[in-house]
């Protein structure tokens, strides 16, 4: 056995030849051992030392091994003892043993009998101090583990987003005061109640049934953005994911709340400046514009070819502004949900031959070739005509204006499963990997020695994002610096 040390023994015997034969052989073994010749001197010994053993003879003359006995108990508790007996007295070490004695060894004894029995209380001692190790060890993490418990606790109630912990079956077991302050619900505590009784939310419930009915350990969660109360008064987005064991079972749900309606405040905020500042710079560009006509039309008075160029720029730069304000109007006016109602049965190809001529012009004078590509059989679509053409005409357009004198500009458009494919590709400048996942921020451009030269605002690509999303559809693009870009709309077919 391992743990040996700090061990001494304590040989106490009025018989010589006993006491010092004991000694002889405890040391050679290498324990420490010390010796008494009567109970008194072993209780003395007893009181200023620490001893682990005790050899206890039961007869001798004074104090009676019984006595020094009934003494140890009360001084070390702990100190095992081991009495030694004569033959006569088995009854006596019977006694000592109902009175706390460990064992017993009976005289005359040979070195192999006393080594044994010592060793035996040696290995009791060391399996004692050990369980009392293990039971410290075992102390130690339960209190560390309520310590990292409260810890957790203390972090999820600090936290300014909700946390809501529901079991395999929906019922919440954990949550923080965020969650109950942002469903404005601190009434009743949730603890114990189903998510749906709780809620009462359908978008909530139906949320946490896909969670834990998560087959795949791939499936990571679920967001969902959240409208709370008749009429909404704030917003959340709620991220929630299964819990799982080592071996993949589902246990419960987290679900983690985001306050954004300060987002939506804002967002609301910025589209009403953008309607209001668009509203007010239109109409004095439109009236410009007109007036300008009137000029170019020689209905003011003869104007000279200088005079009639430079009126013209001006014209063409009034109308790169007037289109950038429809699109503001248009983005700020699909993000408030007021665009899209329009919805008629449509056919893409004729709005896709109204504006490549509206192109041509443009195309002429950087000598680009067209490709045109369409089905046949192309479904119709269920859209709103006017975002339809605001789509085509910003892909195209950024096709023409993003591309190299004799370059080439393709459009096709095909049935594809249950949607309608559209794509417009060109062989210009392209767009590097990284301004590729910005291009449909509002307002970004790419600064680029080439597009420094194109007039625009960075809006027409969200416009047209958000337009293909409010029609169920997606818009992805493929680009590589050089090379050109092809971009993919994908629009739900209509009803045939
Ligand atoms: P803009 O008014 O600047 O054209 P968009 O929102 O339509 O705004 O496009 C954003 C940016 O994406 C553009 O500034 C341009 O740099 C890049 N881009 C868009 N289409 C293409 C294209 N076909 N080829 C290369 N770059 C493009």
């Amino acid at each position: 056995m391992a743990i040996l040390e700090g061990m001494h023994i304590l040989v106490v015997d009025d018989e010589k030849i006993i006491r010092e034969g004991a000694e002889r052989i405890l040391k050679k073994e290498g324990w420490k051992t010390t010796i008494a010749e009567s109970g008194e001197r072993g209780l003395e010994l007893i009181k200023g030392n620490e001893f682990q053993i005790l050899m206890l003879d039961l007869m001798m003359p004074g104090i009676s091994g019984m006595e020094v006995l009934k003494n140890v108990r009360e001084i070390q508790p702990d100190l095992l003892v081991i009495v030694i007996t004569g033959y006569a007295t088995i009854e006596n070490a019977v006694e000592a043993m109902r009175n706390g004695a460990y064992d017993f060894i009976p005289k005359p004894f040979t070195p192999d009998q006393l080594r044994i029995v010592v060793r035996r209380a040696m290995d009791k001692i060391n399996l004692e101090r050990e369980a009392e190790l293990l039971r410290i060890e075992r102390a130690k993490s339960l209190q560390d583990i309520a310590n990292e418990k409260s810890k957790t606790l203390t972090i999820i109630n600090h936290m300014a987003d909700g946390v809501l912990v529901t079991d395999q079956n929906g019922y919440i077991v954990l949550n923080n005061p965020a969650v109950t302050r942002m469903l404005g619900l601190e009434e009743e505590s949730p603890l114990g109640k189903h998510l749906s009784a709780w809620a009462g939310s359908e978008d909530l419930t139906r949320m946490l049934e896909k969670v834990l009915s998560m087959e795949s350990s791939q499936d990571q969660g679920i967001s969902l953005e959240l409208a709370w109360g008749d009429p909404p008064k704030s917003f959340f987005v709620a991220h929630s994911a299964p819990v799982r064991s080592d071996k993949g079972e589902i246990f419960g749900s987290v679900t983690v709340f985001n306050d954004v309606t300060w987002l939506k405040e804002l967002d609301r905020m910025k589209s009403e400046f953008v309607d209001m500042v668009s509203h007010e710079l239109r109409s004095p560009l439109s009236a410009i514009r007109q007036k300008l006509s009137l000029i170019v039309d020689g209905l003011t008075g003869e104007i000279n070819e200088e005079q009639g160029q430079i009126v013209s720029r001006v014209q063409h730069r009034i109308d790169g502004l007037i289109g950038m304000i429809s699109n503001l109007l248009d983005l700020s006016r699909i993000e408030s949900g007021r665009l899209v109602q329009q919805k008629e049965r449509i056919a893409l190809p004729e709005i896709i031959d109204e504006t490549i001529d509206l192109m041509t012009q443009e195309a002429e004078k950087k000598e680009l070739k067209f490709e045109v590509a369409i089905d046949a059989q192309l479904f119709p679509i269920h859209a709103d005509r006017q975002s339809m053409e605001t789509v085509i005409t910003n892909l195209l357009s950024n096709a023409v204006k993003y591309n190299r004198e004799g370059g080439r500009v393709s459009i096709s458009a095909r049935n594809r499963g249950e949607f309608i494919e559209v794509k417009v590709a060109d062989n210009g400048v392209g767009i590097s990997k990284e301004d590729l996942p910005r291009i449909f921020d509002k307002f970004y451009r790419i600064r680029s020695e080439y597009t420094r030269k194109v007039i625009g605002s960075g809006i027409g690509l969200p416009l047209v994002r958000a337009i293909v999303e409010a029609h169920f559809g997606t818009i992805t693009v493929e680009s590589e610096t050089g090379k050109g870009t092809t971009f993919t709309v994908l629009l739900p077919r209509g009803i045939s």
